[in-house]
């Protein structure tokens, strides 16, 4: 990832450098590394190249009935999905962002959320229309806000909904905090600046928790009004925001 020029380097121990966003995936995937067959390979050895395009190709031995091998194959995968050797940097601030996630003390889908959110990778529906998919234009507004010239794209769901900003003031007023600047146009940049205006004021690493709980309880509000016509209620989304704070932190 961006810091490391595959290309240059195919020497890289794909599981045991610190070459995604500063952690090993080793101990983010132990139980995947557990059945890797090569567990010295390079990052090179670990895929190909093939028409321009980037495809892993992990080998290893397991169990196809063990459902514990599954899910931790998915892991691997959700988080190889977004990476590939010769990306082009992530930003200094991004890679900072994904540190702290994958440091978080939170369920591993949740963390898997938190990186697709950082790395702008969510299906929200500009995502959608970008990678080909039709939808029509009167179907692009965000519908926790339903408001005419709002367009459901993750910055938008996360900082700038009328709702979202609800959310954000009452979770302000709970840890009696100032808010982050909405003028912040990255969901990175607003979870920095939340890190740093929480910091020493709770438990380390509940920063984090908080705020990714406040995320998945948006994108979770976000899909029930889309695919179960829910109303996405305030009050509802703020008390399990508060519930899982307290259960991750
Ligand atoms: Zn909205």
């Amino acid at each position: 990832m961006g810091d490391v020029e595959i290309r240059e380097g195919a020497d890289i121990p794909f599981w045991n450098c610190k070459w995604i966003a500063g952690s090993k995936l080793s101990i983010l995937c132990p139980n995947s590394y557990m059945i890797a067959t090569n567990k010295e390979a390079s990052v090179e050895d670990s895929g190909f190249w093939l028409e321009d395009r980037w495809h892993w190709n992990i080998a290893w031995e397991w169990d196809q009935n063990n459902a514990e091998l599954w899910s931790a194959a998915s892991l691997l995968a959700g988080i190889l999905m977004e990476v590939w050797p010769n990306q082009d940097g992530v930003c200094e601030n991004e890679a900072a962002a994904l540190k702290i996630v994958w440091k978080a003390k939170v369920p591993h889908k949740v963390k898997v959320f938190a990186w697709r959110l950082v790395r702008n990778r969510l299906p929200s529906k500009v995502q959608l229309v970008r990678r080909g998919v039709e939808i029509a234009d009167s179907e692009m507004i965000c519908n926790l806000c339903n408001l005419n010239n709002s367009q459901d794209d993750t910055t938008h769901i996360m900082v700038r909904c009328e709702v979202a900003k609800k959310i954000w003031n009452a979770v302000y007023i709970w840890l009696n905090l100032q808010g982050v600047n909405e003028v912040v146009s990255l969901c990175h940049e607003h979870m920095l600046q939340f890190f740093s205006k929480l910091k020493n004021k709770v438990d380390k690493g509940r920063e984090i928790s908080i705020w990714m709980a406040v995320t998945w309880c948006l994108w979770r509000a976000r899909n029930g009004t889309i695919f179960n016509n829910e109303t996405g209620d305030i009050d509802e989304i703020i008390f399990k925001i508060k519930t899982y704070s307290w259960w991750w932190g």
